[in-house]
């Protein structure tokens, strides 16, 4: 039997820099040798020009090369991870395999079920936290229950905070992980190179984000030198005042902490605003831990009985890009061709589908997840239920975005909308939001009349959520 090991194994948190598990796996002593799982068991279901596979496949390829340097072998596999992980454990002799833990309910069980296999050959599993600053339990309301109300989960969460992390540093330990690999088995010498896209079976896409904790890290500090401005131009297609950091902190290049470091660093408007979006990240990843249900269900109870009128034709058109309103389709065009959106956008588009189209949230939930490069089922079905009205902290039913109104003032100009809607690129501003409004004749180019009347939906969508909230108080 060689020398046993720490297997760390990489999921979302494909970074060198203050990496708990990594960190964790150091500190108990033994050699450290790291495994990523190109896992079928999430791959078979993508389609072949999945955008996100070549992101991680680039990415995991920079780590392995800034893990080596470091004297810890990546070794990359392509299978099952309930098989390849006890398996390899078994090949290295790994002592304890240590991840970081996961907050989706099928990562769950899945966990659970390599724990006991884990668990059955005398190895331990170790789970720590690295997705959030604060997950579980960790931030919880004075009676001990989970807060489903945005805003005082926030003011709990900044509390907590100041408590926990007010001399935060990141605790990497290199020096020490140089000193134990020196006795690292030859079993986990020099792993292969990462394989190609084409070798797992998808078809290499261009991507918007640059791959790599590098260009991570490069995209932080660009977006760090604009963070005062945040709160003024973040709701704005056209002025790209976002971090557009959400894909690197979905793979974990980027550490929540230290995020959350640098925005009380900063100290002003702006960051303190942006610190609030990266708290709604940690609160829908704790209501899904807590309440697994939101990922597929209306999180309200009172609208478990709505009837959507899920015409496949509309939501066609939305997925198209072709519903008629300019900034809804040149939203969904731009989800279509680069793999993300504008925050503002989603929630235009999201509020569209339910309220206009009265199509289910879960059809457009699905749509964003086949599409999104920083698809998060936590995020993702949080904000839909929020749009869609049936989620914790809704906006109230009766609350419907007018989507010419949210095209005029967030698009004033049209620059977005014609970008993506180049039937419409020639008109100007007055008309290019509502052009079926134009007072002359103008030439569209084959671009379709509205889908649907806006006023005439949203009474509808607005008698439909009344009539149900209406028959559940009376306890029908
Ligand atoms: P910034 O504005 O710079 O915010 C910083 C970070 O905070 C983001 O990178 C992200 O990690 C987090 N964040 C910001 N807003 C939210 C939010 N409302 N909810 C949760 N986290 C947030 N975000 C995802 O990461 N994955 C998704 O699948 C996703 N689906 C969405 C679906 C809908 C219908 C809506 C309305 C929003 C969704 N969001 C999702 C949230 C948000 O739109 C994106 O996080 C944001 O647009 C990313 O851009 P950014 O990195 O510039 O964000």
């Amino acid at each position: 039997m060689s020398q046993p090991v720490t297997l760390v194994w990489l999921r979302r948190d494909l970074r060198v820099f203050d990496n708990t598990a990594l960190q964790t796996a150091i500190r108990r002593g033994l050699p450290v040798a790291a495994v990523f799982v190109f896992d079928t068991g999430i791959l078979d279901h993508l389609s072949r020009d999945d955008r996100r596979i070549g992101f991680i496949r680039d990415s995991v390829a920079e780590l392995q090369a800034a893990l080596t340097e470091k004297g810890i072998p990546l070794l990359v596999l392509h299978g099952r991870a309930e098989k390849e992980i006890p398996a390899l454990a078994g090949r290295l002799n790994a002592a304890a395999v240590v991840c970081a833990e996961d907050y989706e309910p099928a990562a769950i069980e899945r966990d659970n079920r390599i724990w006991r296999v884990l668990d059955a050959d005398g190895r331990e599993f170790v789970r720590v936290t690295d997705q959030a600053v604060f997950a579980k339990a960790d931030v919880m309301s004075s009676q001990g229950r989970p807060y489903t109300v945005f805003t005082p989960y926030k003011n709990a969460w900044l509390q907590t905070y100041a408590q926990r992390y007010a001399a935060w540093q990141p605790a990497d330990d290199w020096a020490a992980a140089a000193r134990l690999q020196t006795a690292l088995p030859d079993a986990a010498r020099n792993p292969p190179p990462v394989p190609a896209c084409a070798d797992l079976g998808f078809q290499p896409q261009p991507s918007p984000f640059a791959a790599g904790e590098t260009a991570a890290q490069a995209q932080l500090g660009r977006f760090l030198s604009h963070i005062a401005d945040y709160g003024l131009t973040r709701d704005f297609p056209s002025k790209q005042g976002g971090s557009n950091l959400s894909p690197y902190l979905r793979f974990g290049l980027l550490s929540p902490r230290h995020l959350a470091f640098l925005a009380k660093q900063a100290d002003c408007e702006g960051a303190s605003v942006w610190l609030s979006e990266l708290v709604w990240r940690e609160f829908f990843m704790q209501i899904l831990f807590h309440f697994p249900h939101a990922a597929t269900e209306n999180f309200r109870t009172e609208y478990r009985d709505l009837t959507w009128e899920n015409n496949p034709l509309w939501l066609e058109r939305w997925q198209r890009g072709q519903t008629g309103y300019p900034l809804v389709d040149a939203a969904m065009r731009c989800l279509i061709k680069t793999g993300t959106l504008h925050n503002r956008l989603r929630m235009v588009a999201a509020c569209f589908l339910t309220k206009d189209l009265l199509t289910d949230w879960r059809h457009g939930e699905r749509w964003f997840a086949e599409h999104l490069m920083d698809y998060d089922l936590a995020a993702n079905s949080g904000n839909w239920q929020w749009a869609a009205g049936t989620g914790c902290d809704a906006q109230p039913y009766f609350r419907v975005f007018n989507p010419v109104l949210q095209s005029q003032k967030y698009d004033p100009d049209g620059h977005f909308i014609r970008r993506y809607v180049p039937e419409l690129a020639h008109l100007g501003k007055d008309t290019i939001h509502a052009p079926w409004l134009a007072k002359n004749s103008i030439d569209t180019h084959d671009y379709p009349a509205p889908v649907v009347s806006h006023a005439e939906q949203r009474e509808k969508a607005i008698a439909m959520f009344k009539a149900v909230k209406d028959k559940a108080a009376a306890g029908h």
